[in-house]
């Protein structure tokens, strides 16, 4: 699913990303891009104010006349929400806030594990006709294409089971951010005036997402595409039209053909960790000059200008990638590292690539939720800006950890550790 913030499971995630849900792949989530732009997930904003709360059944009928004036037909208006009530699981799953997450190299265990590499390989000799026409068409090489399958929805096999309909009508209603979901509701039914599904066959994850890329109605109107030429873009069934709508939703996002996501780079010693932040972009030419040099090259050639960010998922004691503008259009895709990390290595796997060379810090446990907030808590109250103490390390927080690493002499990486957390507690 293009964007994840809400699909069946819970994401994976390390402590500094923020915990999304999918309906069938775990993925962490960070906040770097904007949410509306993500084919699958809902924004990340505060509940909206509601004013008096109508009956459901009066709440229906007032939607029933904007979608009829937005031109859905009453008949099949009232045959999508025929039987439809409320559903508390899903309002359940809207406002989950687990305390712990997994960290990113155990939900890149699972991404990436030698069975789906396996699968996903012999998926790209059997629709190897398909995919070359999609990649013709849209310039996006297949390994990532097939990747994106794989964890969205394990190659079409896990697509959801919740009642689409239900299940945004329940979070239009009475979830967090109503006018988001009510989008969403009135562009799933522009999809059944468009004859793409029937009301019967519109399944999908708790929060929506659909098919076998997941996307959410919105990107669905936007960008999914009928490639097998039958005239209706489905999702659900047809893995041409899913492949090919995704493709389409990366060109879409910037995608550079030719290009890799980024590769696996070896630090030296010594090294200014603080250039280990996605704000900040240097050619290949100035990273090298820096002395970080590849460990995983990639088969393309690429031009010594090309910029790159370094990613360090784990902090310094972990694996370091440089990170190239393809990375941020899978992003695009599902607004979480972790899950483009996983996309681009899954893709790599897919192509005979042995992994990730580095050693994860595997003897490191997370910070969980509660001690995320008390970190933020304490970089505050140490004069620092981290931003709300929401349990959400984004960009203020990690700057504000940097700082703090700084002012102890520590490698400033802006990953937040138990270590840092206890020292934290003490004070200076
Ligand atoms: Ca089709």
């Amino acid at each position: 699913m293009p964007n994840l913030l809400f699909r069946g499971l819970s994401h994976l995630t390390s402590a500094c990303f923020l915990l999304f849900m999918t309906a069938c792949a775990e993925a962490p989530a960070q906040s770097l891009v904007a949410a509306a732009d993500n084919p699958s997930s809902p924004p990340n904003n505060q509940p909206e104010a509601v004013s008096e709360k109508l009956s459901f059944a009066d709440w229906r009928t007032l939607l029933r006349s904007d979608a009829i004036a937005a031109g859905i037909d009453p008949a099949l208006f009232d045959r999508a929400f025929a039987g439809v009530s409320p559903n508390p699981d899903v309002l359940l799953a809207d406002s989950s806030q687990p305390e712990f997450t997994r960290p990113v190299w155990e939900y890149l265990d699972g991404a990436v594990s030698s069975q789906r590499v396996a699968r996903g390989q012999s998926l790209l000799l059997q629709h190897g006709n398909t995919l070359e026409r999609v990649e013709n068409r849209y310039g996006v090489d297949r390994e990532t294409l097939v990747a994106i399958w794989g964890l969205e929805s394990n190659f079409g096999s896990n697509i959801g089971h919740h009642n689409v309909i239900r299940s945004l009508a329940t979070l239009a209603y009475e979830g967090r951010r109503q006018v988001f979901w009510r989008s969403q509701l009135l562009a799933v039914l522009q999809i059944l005036q468009h004859g793409d599904i029937t009301p019967e066959r519109l399944v999908g994850s708790w929060a929506g997402a659909m098919g076998q890329t997941q996307f959410m109605p919105t990107t669905y109107n936007e960008h999914a595409v009928d490639f097998d030429g039958d005239g209706r873009r489905d999702l659900w069934s047809s893995s041409a039209d899913a492949l090919a709508s995704a493709a389409h939703y990366l060109q879409n996002s910037g995608w550079q053909k030719g290009q890799p996501w980024g590769f696996e780079v070896r630090l030296p010693q010594a090294f200014d960790y603080s250039l280990a932040d996605p704000e900040v972009r240097r050619s290949l030419a100035e990273w090298t000059t820096l002395g970080v040099e590849p460990l995983n090259p990639p088969a393309q050639h690429l031009a010594t200008e090309t910029m790159a960010t370094l990613l360090l998922p784990a902090g310094h004691r972990g694996p370091a990638f440089l990170l190239l503008s393809n990375f941020r259009s899978i992003l695009k895709y599902n607004n979480s590292t972790s899950y483009a990390l996983a996309i681009g290595l899954l893709s790599d796997g897919l192509r005979g690539g042995d992994g990730v060379r580095a050693a994860w810090p595997r003897g490191e446990r997370q910070l969980g939720r509660s001690e995320r907030i008390e970190l933020q808590q304490l970089l505050l109250r140490n004069g620092l800006e981290p931003g709300p103490a929401d349990g959400i390390i984004g960009a203020n927080t990690r700057k504000a950890v940097r700082a703090f690493q700084l002012k102890l002499g520590w490698p400033a990486d802006g990953y937040p550790t138990q270590e840092l957390l206890v020292r934290l507690r003490t004070p200076l």
